[in-house]
Parts: structure tokens; C-alpha cells; sequence
């Protein structure tokens, strides 16, 4: 008997009569006779055909739904309809017992609340396994992407020195004994007491580290766990997240929305090719689950509707200006539709208003750039109007927010004006004002949240779903 192949490879070679051994959980046991197994190497459960007489009762009563085999059998035509060959059992071999009344992944359709608590499990579910394939082909396209482009991958710490990365709140990191804090003179926390003999936290985003690897590599990306402590219990927010962050040497703003765009264009058209299947099972698992909510809430377009209009169309460009402008004018803005009315230029904009823009304004992904300064980080470059910044946002349906990037200000005196007014200790940012002195080029770099591409891609609604072992507020189990 030859040795275990997966059961991708079963479905992919198809010799009728061959002789192979397989081994997978068991999805479903139907009539004491037809095994539904799989193993996580593809989408379909093999169909594995038990003959009466050459497998003991005892062996057929230890098979459940969870129960993990080894089967030896032989390739045959299917006679079911629906998939094209089957397995004529031979040989079954229990590898693991499976209680039916206390798993938790039976045959039925589970809440995703549900499955968030099974997390250790959930991935033995079609929805979360197929997720979890697309994720593995979206990590690797990205690496191929870049690798492609000639860019080189570096790895920035995350344990952070500097605090003023100033993307959000972060975690801190230290050894102290929290029952006994040292205090210095001034009864403040004496952190020279510390591991690091300093304050230190994990990283909110590579970026400042990555511009350094840039001006000397050329162009770099970093793709690496992401922190932050916002207590905001989003859907699309997470307390640790994966981000895909390039910088490249004397990129200017266009550039890096050229490069932005072909980007995400290459990695959902090589995952829509290589996933396909998985694509096609998410999206008519979207269609039926939004057949519970009303008509004019359904989305227009399907999942895979969605990908395609997104792999070939042009993403709209606008200003921050004009998009105002758009969202001042509107119908929700004048008749009070809006949480967050517009009314003075210069506010930042809210999900609400990135979504209308995109859903229903123009129906497309939406770049916006040239923000006020006043709402942006401090590195970001000022334009000749000092009222704005080289800020670009890439808005996506159903997520809003998917990219954040610039143009960085690689002009010394008007960086540390800007650091200046945002009361930030230029101390603390020594080594990146070096980076202005010595040899300082135009430069730019965004982020990319890899789980909100992933939304996308999936069509799943909650971001904690499309992550393994999701960490947010209150839920760090597992
Ligand atoms: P948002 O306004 O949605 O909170 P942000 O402006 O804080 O986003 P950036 O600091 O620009 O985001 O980070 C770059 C990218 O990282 C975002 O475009 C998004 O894709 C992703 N991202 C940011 N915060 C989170 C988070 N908490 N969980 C998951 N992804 C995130
Ligand atoms: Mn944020």
C-alpha cells in the first residue's frame, strides 16, 4: 500500500483504480457507510465508500464526526452526484476517538460567536479553513509581489524604544514588579530600574525603522505583528494585527499610490486564481446569509462580483478637499443622516463617511490624499499650501480604511517645526532627524492591514474571524 497523500492530490491525479491511504477528520458519517473526510489540504471533503463486509462493527462504532482515520482504499468512480470520484474503503485505521456529544463542530451551521469560542476547533469548519488557505496564499503573494518588484524584506524591532510612532495606544513592555514599581526622587516610575533601563512598548508600526532600512536599501517592506491597545471593539479593529508596511527611497506621493494600487491588484488576482474554489464557497455562503437581512441591505454585487471590479478598475483619486466638498453636499450630511455632521473643513473623516464616499458615491475603491496637516502624523511631508500633507488613505467597500501611507518630510527644518508644535521630545526621534542630515531623499511608504485585505478577499464581516486566535479587548484566551 503506498504511503499517506493528501486528499488535494487524490482529487487533482483522479486514477481510477489506484490504490492510495488517506487520513483526515471525519465531517460527517452517514448510514453506517459514507465518510465525509478531510484533511485541510483543500476545500472538498473526499468521499470514502464503506463495503459491509470487510470492516469490523467495532471499528464502524468508533467512527464519529471529529473521529481522525487513516484509510486505505481504492479510487473509484463516483456513483454519487456531486463530486467525480470516491474512495472504496479497503482499510481504516482510528487514529483519534472523538466524543459526538461534547464536539463542538457538528454537521450543522454554527454562529461565528460560537466558533470564536471553539477557536481551537473552528478551523475543522469549511468557512474558517478556507479563511485560513486564503490568509497562507495572501502572505505568500505578498512576499512574491515584493520579492518580484526588488524590494527587500527587513525586520523591524517589536519591542519599541521610541513612543513616538504615534499610531495609537500601545502595550507596555517591561520586567518590573508590578506589586513593588520603583519610584524615583520625584515619585515617578523609575524605569532606569527596568530590563531595557528605559520605557519600552510593543510596536504600533515599523514605519520609522523602515524608512531608515530605505535610505541606504532602496526599497524595503516590513510584515510583522502590529499592537495596539484601542479599546474601540470594532469590526474591523484588532489589538494585534499583521501589517505590510514598504518604504521606498525617492518615491514621491504618486508613486506611492501607483504602487499601492498594483499592490492589492496583484495579490487578490493571484489569491482569486490560486483559491478559487474557496472563493466561490464564501461567496455563496455571503449570498445565503444575507438572504436574512432585508433586500436594501444586501450588497449589489457579489463577493466575487466585488473581485473582479476591484482587480480591473481603476481606483478613483480624489483630495481630502474634494471629498469634503462630496460629503458636505450630500443628502445623508443635509438631512442629518451622519453621526458626525461635516460641516468645517478640516475635520477627520468617520467610517460613515468613508463608506458613503465609497459605497455609494462612487461605488469603487477610493484613494484620498492631501490631508490637513492638523489630523496626520507629524513625519508626514507639508505641502506648499502648509495647510495640507502628502497623507493618502485607500478606502475599500465594506471596510473603509484599508491602507494609510505618505509621502515622509525629509526636510530637517520643516520636520522639526512640525515636531515642535505636536509638543513631541525631539530627543526621542535623534536617530530619525539623523536621517535628514546625512544624504536625506524624498521617500514614501504605506501600510496595509493584512486582516482588513483579508475581509475583503473573504467577504467575512467580523476581522476577529479571519485571524486565528483574534486579541481584543477582554479576549486574549488561547
Ligand atoms: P483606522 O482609522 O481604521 O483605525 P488607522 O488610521 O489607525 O486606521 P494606520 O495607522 O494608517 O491606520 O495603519 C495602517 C493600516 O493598518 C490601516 O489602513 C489598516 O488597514 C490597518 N489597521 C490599523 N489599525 C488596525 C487594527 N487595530 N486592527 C487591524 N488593522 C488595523
Ligand atoms: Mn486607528
Amino acid at each position: 500500500m503506498s504511503k499517506n497523500i493528501e486528499i488535494k492530490s487524490v482529487f487533482k491525479i483522479k486514477n481510477v483504480g489506484d490504490n492510495v491511504s488517506i487520513s483526515g477528520w471525519v465531517k460527517t458519517f452517514r448510514s453506517n457507510r459514507f465518510i465525509a473526510l478531510n484533511d485541510g489540504s483543500c476545500l472538498e471533503d473526499i468521499q470514502c465508500v464503506i463495503n459491509f463486509e470487510e470492516i469490523d462493527n467495532e471499528i464502524l462504532s468508533k467512527i464519529n464526526t471529529g473521529t481522525s482515520l487513516n484509510i486505505e482504499g481504492e479510487i473509484v468512480k463516483s456513483q454519487g452526484k456531486g463530486q467525480s470520484i470516491e474512495i472504496l474503503v479497503k482499510k481504516i485505521n482510528i487514529l483519534g476517538l472523538s466524543d459526538p456529544d461534547k464536539y463542538p463542530i457538528q454537521p450543522k451551521k454554527h454562529s461565528f460567536e460560537f466558533l470564536r469560542e471553539n477557536a481551537h476547533l473552528r478551523v475543522r469548519t469549511k468557512t474558517i479553513s478556507s479563511v485560513m488557505r486564503i490568509r497562507s496564499e495572501v502572505s505568500y503573494a505578498i512576499h512574491k509581489f515584493f520579492n518580484e518588484n526588488n524590494f527587500y524584506y527587513v525586520h523591524t524591532p517589536i519591542i519599541t524604544g521610541s513612543d513616538a510612532e504615534g499610531a495609537g495606544e500601545m502595550f507596555k513592555v517591561t520586567t518590573l514588579d508590578l506589586n513593588k514599581i520603583p519610584k524615583d526622587s520625584n515619585g515617578e516610575i523609575d524605569f532606569t530600574a527596568d530590563f531595557f533601563s528605559k520605557e519600552t512598548n510593543l510596536t504600533v508600526s515599523g514605519q520609522l525603522e523602515a524608512e531608515s532600512m530605505a535610505l541606504g536599501l532602496g526599497k524595503v517592506y516590513t510584515f510583522g505583528p502590529t499592537f495596539r491597545a484601542e479599546n474601540s471593539n470594532t469590526s474591523r479593529h484588532l489589538a494585534e494585527f499583521w501589517m505590510i508596511e514598504p518604504e521606498m527611497a525617492f518615491y514621491e506621493l504618486d508613486d506611492n499610490i501607483n504602487l499601492a494600487e498594483e499592490f492589492i491588484k496583484y495579490i487578490i488576482k493571484y489569491v482569486y486564481n490560486k483559491c478559487k474554489n474557496e472563493i466561490v464557497f464564501l461567496s455563496n455562503r455571503l449570498i445565503k446569509e444575507e438572504q436574512n437581512i432585508p433586500k436594501n441591505e444586501r450588497s449589489e454585487l457579489s463577493l466575487e462580483e466585488r473581485i473582479n471590479f476591484v482587480i480591473n478598475n481603476k481606483f478613483v483619486r480624489i483630495t481630502y478637499t474634494e471629498a469634503f466638498e462630496i460629503l458636505k453636499n450630500s443628502k445623508p450630511n443635509k438631512k442629518g443622516k451622519f453621526k458626525y455632521p461635516l460641516d468645517n473643513w478640516g475635520i477627520d473623516f468617520q467610517s460613515e463617511h468613508e463608506r458613503f464616499l465609497v459605497e455609494k458615491y462612487f461605488k469603487s475603491p477610493v484613494v484620498v490624499y492631501d490631508y490637513p496637516s492638523k489630523i496626520k502624523a507629524f513625519y508626514m511631508r507639508m505641502n506648499d499650501d502648509n495647510k495640507t500633507v502628502r497623507a493618502m488613505d485607500i478606502l475599500f467597500p465594506g471596510i473603509g480604511e484599508i491602507v494609510g501611507g505618505s509621502q515622509r518630510e525629509e526636510r530637517i527644518d520643516v520636520l522639526k517645526d512640525r515636531i515642535k508644535s505636536l509638543n513631541i521630545d525631539e530627543k526621542e526621534l535623534w536617530w530619525y532627524l539623523d536621517l535628514r542630515k546625512f544624504g536625506t531623499v524624498k521617500h514614501s511608504g504605506f501600510g496595509l492591514g493584512l486582516e482588513r485585505l483579508i475581509l475583503f478577499i473573504t467577504g467575512m464581516s467580523n476581522i476577529r474571524d479571519v485571524i486565528p486566535f483574534p486579541r481584543t479587548p477582554k479576549n486574549a484566551d488561547f
